[in-house]
Formats: structure tokens, C-alpha cells, sequence
């Protein structure tokens, strides 16, 4: 009788990563390796083709695409516009779907939200073209960005869809000779991450004079709404361009009120200054070919479930009752 640990091949090399491993990080693609390393390291590494498209990516690439032009010409200013950013966001949600059909034929797509009479798949395309959907979340997009003007809150000249690239250092033990002897080393490493400051960079008149923050708009569920992802922007900030960012405005478009639109964080410098070793614990995993499952909340609806260890048994009755 063997007591060698039963593996099979593909899920052995699961386990350690090809030499592809890209160049740089995004704070997406960190994230993802957080929630979940299996899903980075098929759906990132080994671009497996997914199962379904994701229906509400395309809602939050339609609303960023929309604001993007809003920003550059000054549609919100006018609240006689508010038609016309509706009709964009359509535009660009036909568009974003066209694309995403485009790159994988014969995908469904998924969509998400809860399923109500009036739109049993959930938040499918009529309801985010409706008036419910995109269109309301442009209006509040207008109605928050004219706040900021009148707090006396302005954009920084090149602050939207910012593109920011800096190098966070991080460090690894590894077996090195020394004097005839075998010994751990640390050794000092650094990877690039590029951050795009999604849409805009404030400057606010405060009581300590000049502030800095950062804006990011959501057009997704909450969970999508991370504190962290803003305290990684106001480090790649610091590294590149030397500011202080001392807030981060979560814009949460879903929200029904100016109180759950906006969701302030703050950012010491103290809590922006541990990116590097959080970065850096992630890094030597990755470099480590640490790949596996991490069943988590998004498995019934993750794009690569057919081809995780994990995923593969979860039975149709449990992905109805998701
Ligand atoms: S099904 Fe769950 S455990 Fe498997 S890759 Fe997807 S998120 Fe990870």
C-alpha cells in the first residue's frame, strides 16, 4: 500500500505558475490573486476563456467610459444634459457589450442583481439601459460631481484616468552558499504596479490649507467598493509624484442617497505606507507558485468554476440558490 497523497496531474500543475508571469501588477490583478489565487492564475495567467461574460463588468465599463466624456466635456455641469448623459451611457453600454460578444462568441453573458418580477434574469440589458439602470446612476454622478465643485473641490490637471506606474519593494528568504555553507538570505526584490486613479484627483481647501484625495466611481454591487484599492492609489501617488493623499471618495452610484453615495476614507500615512508589505506577502506567493482554490462568496458566478478543483463540484441546485 502507497501513502503517496493522491494528485492528479493538471491540478499538480496548478500548483506553480509558467514563466509568464507579467511584468507588472495592477491593483485589479492583486486583488483578484486575494480573493481568490486559482481564479488569477486562470483567468490572469492562462487566460482561460470564460464560462460566462460578466453583465455587470459591462454596466461598470459603460459607466466609466461615460464619465470619462462627461469629465472631458463638462457635461455635468448643466443639468440640462442629464438626457444626454442617459443616452451616452446606452450608447456605451451597446458598445461594451458589442466588444466583450465580440472577444468571446458563444459566451452568455451572466447577469447579476436580484431577479424581481419585472426582470427575472436580473439586471439584464433593460435594465441597465432603463431608467432605473445607468441612466439614474449618471444622474447621480452629476449631482455628486456639482457638490464637489461647490466645496470648492476642483480636478487636477491630468487627473482623469490617471495612469500612474511606480515599484514596490518587498523581500524573499532564498538558499544562497555562503563560506562553503548552505544558508537563507534575504534578499531584496521589486515589482512594477501601475494604478489608474479611475477618474479624477481633488484638491480640496481644508483647514490645513491644500488637500489632496482621490475619487473612484462604482457602478457595481458594494463588495466591489474597497477602502484598500484607495490606500494603493494614495501609495503609488506618494512614489510618483510625492503627494500626500489624505482622503479617497468612494462614489458608490448605486447608493440611494448623497450619505451611501459617498463614502469617505480616510487615509493616514501609516496605513499607506504598509502597501509594500502587503504587496510584498502577495508577490513572494505568487513567486512561490502558490495557486490554489479559496472558495469564497463569488464561486457560483466565477468565470473559470469548471476548471478549479474547487468549482467543478458545486451542483446545480447550489448555483440555483446563489
Ligand atoms: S470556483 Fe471559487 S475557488 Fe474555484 S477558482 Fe473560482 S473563485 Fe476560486
Amino acid at each position: 500500500m502507497t501513502t503517496k497523497p493522491m494528485m492528479p496531474e493538471r491540478e499538480a500543475d496548478l500548483l506553480r505558475a509558467p514563466g509568464n508571469l507579467p511584468g507588472h501588477w495592477s491593483y485589479s490583478q492583486l486583488n483578484t490573486y486575494e480573493t481568490c489565487p486559482q481564479m488569477f492564475y486562470l483567468e490572469r495567467l492562462m487566460k482561460e476563456p470564460p464560462l460566462t461574460i460578466n453583465g455587470g463588468g459591462i454596466g461598470g465599463t459603460a459607466g466609466h467610459r461615460s464619465v470619462e466624456i462627461c469629465e472631458a466635456e463638462k457635461l455635468w455641469e448643466d443639468d440640462s444634459n442629464i438626457d444626454l448623459m442617459g443616452e451616452l451611457f446606452v450608447a456605451n453600454f451597446r458598445e461594451a457589450t458589442r466588444v466583450e460578444q465580440e472577444k468571446h462568441p458563444d459566451t452568455p453573458i451572466r447577469w447579476g442583481g436580484r431577479k424581481t418580477k419585472n426582470f427575472p434574469d436580473g439586471e439584464n440589458e433593460y435594465w441597465w439601459e432603463g431608467p432605473a439602470g445607468g441612466p439614474l446612476m449618471m444622474k447621480r454622478y452629476a449631482a455628486r460631481r456639482r457638490d464637489w465643485a461647490e466645496q470648492g473641490m476642483s480636478v487636477i490637471e491630468g487627473g482623469t484616468e490617471m495612469r500612474v506606474m511606480t515599484e514596490v519593494p518587498y523581500t524573499v528568504e532564498e538558499p544562497q552558499i555562503v563560506d562553503g555553507e548552505a544558508v537563507m538570505v534575504e534578499v531584496a526584490k521589486s515589482k512594477p504596479i501601475i494604478a489608474y486613479i479611475d477618474i479624477v484627483l481633488l484638491v480640496r481647501i481644508g483647514p490645513n490649507g491644500i488637500e489632496r484625495g482621490i475619487a473612484d466611481w462604482k457602478f457595481g454591487s458594494l463588495m466591489s467598493c474597497k477602502p484598500r484599492q484607495m490606500v494603493v492609489y494614495s501609495y503609488a501617488l506618494k512614489q510618483s509624484h510625492d503627494w500626500d493623499i489624505t482622503f479617497g471618495d468612494i462614489m458608490w452610484m448605486r447608493g440611494k442617497d448623497v450619505d451611501t453615495q459617498v463614502r469617505r476614507v480616510e487615509i493616514p500615512a501609516e496605513l499607506r505606507d504598509q502597501v509594500p508589505a502587503w504587496y510584498g506577502e502577495m508577490a513572494k506567493s505568487i513567486d512561490a507558485g502558490i495557486f490554489g482554490p479559496k472558495p469564497n462568496t463569488l464561486c457560483a458566478s466565477c468565470a473559470v468554476r469548471d476548471r478549479c478543483s474547487w468549482g467543478r463540484h458545486i451542483s446545480e441546485k447550489e448555483l440555483s440558490d446563489e
